[in-house]
């Protein structure tokens, strides 16, 4: 098994940075500290299709 990484955005300060998706699910910013995140793939998955 090899650890994925995923692209996340802070929605609190908008610090995009990458990270492996803990078992618990709760992923830090480490800017600010917020677990107020989303996957910043999500958002970009309808343009990166194509270019898969
Ligand atoms: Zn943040």
């Amino acid at each position: 098994m090899k650890a994925n990484k995923e692209k996340f955005e802070c929605q609190e300060c908008g610090k995009v940075f990458l990270k492996v998706i803990p078992k618990s699910l709760e992923v830090k910013c480490p800017k600010c500290g917020s677990y107020d995140v989303d996957l910043y793939f999500a958002i970009n998955h309808v343009q990166a299709v194509d270019l898969q």
